[in-house]
């Protein structure tokens, strides 16, 4: 029986994706050949890597100004080529502090240059989203995360900047509509609302390269990639695929504006239930609850026992919170279906 997959990442991708990967490891459009053992120079390969590269201009809604690349290293790798490709050698950038992926930006990025925590929710253990701070002309960047991953708070909106606007999309891209064109950067690890591990997604906005005075290590260049079309060296061909896949699959199911709407009834039924179970209470403030990873626990622990094998019997799966955190997470990303959020309310219903 398939699981109902509450898994903060890797996590659930549609179940028609996952067919369509497993058909395309066998034989890859007739071809004969697998996917998995085709040149990534075939004419084959580079049609998928123009095409996953494309539709995410389309589904942004983003012009000939933005280019995007998939590169390896994950979001993490992405945490020092920011900085590499965007901080002068004497310049300075502006960061927010929400949460573990958040500081895991900041310590890569000082190990390049000067950083400054314009706003931070540390002290709070992260259960905020600091929104009192402004960010001048003085700095050359300003980074933020959209969606905090482990403790569940999401950032409804964003800061008017006076500098170039970065942001990592790791946890939310592709799950609610924005005005893409205000960022110059995005990036966000694949294996949650894309795809597979394995890939990330990077998009930019070209004119702001090239301009730091580093000699940059190639790989860690995002201005070669650029050059290169995203083919530096050999790509993670099955990553991009089935990222390409999943992001046609969402263009053909209404977009980000369904995805949206859809993502938004999923976590008001669940918070709703959070809210109204006295046996259960939330992580995040109120106000900055995240769509996406629904961090709540139990208000009596002696229940501990009963609710994990509740749970357990009625098919969840990766339901535990993040070790810094405990208690227990709800992810559900675009392709969790609200009928896998309902069975989860049924179990809180009928422990209380
Ligand atoms: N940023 C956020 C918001 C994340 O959730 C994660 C991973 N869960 C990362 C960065 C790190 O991503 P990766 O493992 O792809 O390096």
């Amino acid at each position: 029986m398939k699981k109902h997959n509450f898994s903060a990442g890797p996590s659930i991708l549609p179940q028609e994706v996952f067919k369509k990967a497993s058909e395309a490891i066998l034989d890859f459009n007739g071809m004969g050949l697998s996917l998995l053992e085709i040149s990534h120079r075939s004419k084959e390969f580079v049609a998928v890597m123009d095409e996953a590269r494309a539709i995410v201009k389309r589904l942004m809604n983003l012009g000939d100004d933005y280019e995007v690349l998939y590169l390896q290293g994950g979001a993490s790798l992405q945490f020092l080529m920011t900085p590499m490709n965007l901080l002068t050698e004497n310049g300075k950038a502006a960061y927010t502090d929400t949460g573990t992926w958040a500081a895991g930006a900041i310590k890569e990025a000082k190990k390049v240059g000067n950083i400054d925590v314009v706003g931070s929710s540390k002290e709070d253990n992260y259960s905020y989203i600091p929104k009192d701070y402004k960010v001048g002309a003085d700095y050359d960047y300003f980074h933020c995360t959209s969606n905090n991953t482990i403790y569940g708070t999401q950032m409804k909106s964003f800061p008017e900047v006076d500098t170039l606007m970065v942001c990592d999309m790791s946890s939310d891209i592709f799950s609610r509509q924005l005005d893409f064109s205000k960022f110059d950067l995005i990036y966000a690890g694949a294996q949650k609302n894309m795809g597979p591990a394995g890939a990330v997604l990077v998009v930019v906005k070209k004119d702001i390269l090239g301009k730091t005075g580093r000699n940059l290590p190639s790989y860690l260049d995002l201005g070669l990639h650029i050059a290169k079309e995203s083919m530096l060296n050999t790509p993670p061909v099955f990553p991009v695929y089935v990222s390409y896949l999943t992001l046609k699959h969402l263009e053909e199911n209404g977009g980000i504006a369904a995805a949206e709407a859809k993502n938004e009834a999923k976590a008001k039924l669940l918070y709703d239930e959070i809210d109204n179970n006295p046996l259960f209470e939330g992580y995040a403030a109120k106000e900055d609850r995240s769509l996406m990873n629904v961090s709540f626990k139990l208000t009596d622990e002696s229940k501990k026992e009963a609710f994990d094998a509740a749970w357990k019997a009625a098919g969840i799966s990766g339901l535990n919170g993040h070790r810094n955190l405990g208690g227990y997470r709800a992810s559900i990303y675009n392709a969790m279906p609200i009928e896998s959020v309902q069975v989860l309310v049924d179990v809180m219903k009928n422990l209380a």
